[in-house]
């Protein structure tokens, strides 16, 4: 109940300059996204006390890594390892691969899972993997702290209806990815049906957007994160991998990320990209990840921030 009237009193003080954005936006947002704000306020106030498990940390700049798919338990205790070595706590690794593709490698699926348990569980790490559909949302909450929703299922509101229970019943986080055809309003609605069914951590992701540019794989929108500052009390991350779709790429585009104010990055890394079942070239291989570090590191340091 004293959470309930602390909570409330933030969101007043939100509603104010909502109403301005929505009027210097020319855009109805006030209607549709009270909500947005009302529980990004909440989650706030909630997880204070439970810092080090956040994936966002006031100062810190969280930079989860990991290869795009689990392929066997050798490859991720490899990379892994490496995500240890290099001071993160954070693993990406997909065990139900949503391919483009109905011929390419789908994933471990249910032995991805109890393999990316196993392995983190051995360093210490947190871990996020993909959701695909509200099936198996609660199977994949049993193993992983964070439920990440891809691109190619943002308007899959079913998925995210059952991603919001779930993640308010198992207390997990979830990382919700823009999809590559969206709007930011679109993407904000889209964040409201996880927001409105608990007060689980969630965290935006842009990850590209498809524009006429084909010479990278999607057109990094870093736009979208003063943009989302601007309209909502959610954190946001950037994955430059899938937006740039090249390992050369990569390191520029998260420098840009962290400068612009990205809460942190998501990104893909391999001890073999050329060996990869699954988007080895833009995987970063271990001495590309260590430079993605340095670089990274220094302007967070510019920015009064440091990595995690
Ligand atoms: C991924 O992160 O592995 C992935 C498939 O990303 P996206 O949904 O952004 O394509
Ligand atoms: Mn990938």
């Amino acid at each position: 109940m004293d959470n309930k009237i602390k909570n409330s009193d933030k969101i007043e003080s939100r509603d104010i300059s909502r109403d301005s954005i929505c009027k210097t936006a020319g855009i109805d947002f006030a209607k549709d996204l009270s909500s947005v704000k009302k529980t990004a306020a909440g989650s706030q106030v909630k997880y204070l006390k439970d810092e080090d498990s956040r994936l966002i940390k006031d100062g810190y700049i969280t930079v989860i890594a990991g290869p795009c798919a689990i392929e066997s338990r050798e490859q991720l205790d490899i990379i892994a390892g490496i995500v240890k070595e290099s001071g993160l706590s954070f693993l990406r690794a997909g065990a139900y691969k949503p391919r483009t593709s109905p011929y390419s490698f789908q994933g471990l699926e249910h032995q991805g899972l109890e393999i990316l348990q196993e392995v983190a569980d051995k360093y210490g790490l947190y871990t996020t993997t993909e959701v695909t559909d509200a099936e198996t949302v609660e199977e994949i909450a049993k193993y992983v702290d964070i439920l990440q929703i891809g691109t190619r299922n943002m308007s899959n509101f079913a998925l995210l209806k059952k991603v919001g229970l779930v993640a308010n019943e198992y207390k997990r986080k979830v990382i919700l990815k823009r999809g590559w055809a969206s709007t930011i309003k679109e993407w904000l609605l889209a964040a409201e049906y996880i927001t409105s069914r608990g007060d689980s951590e969630l965290v935006l992701c842009e990850r590209g957007i498809r524009t006429f540019e084909p010479y990278t794989r999607f057109t990094l929108d870093l736009s979208a994160v003063p943009v989302i500052k601007k309209l909502s009390g959610l954190s946001i991350i950037i994955d430059p991998s899938h937006a740039v779709g090249q390992s050369d790429l990569v390191i520029p585009m998260s420098r840009a990320a962290i400068a612009v104010g990205a809460d942190g990055l998501i990104v893909e890394i391999h001890n073999e990209p050329e060996k990869a079942l699954c988007d080895g070239q833009q995987a970063l291989d271990i001495n590309q990840t260590k430079e993605m570090l340095h670089q990274v590191k220094g302007i967070a340091a510019l920015m009064g921030k440091k990595i995690r």
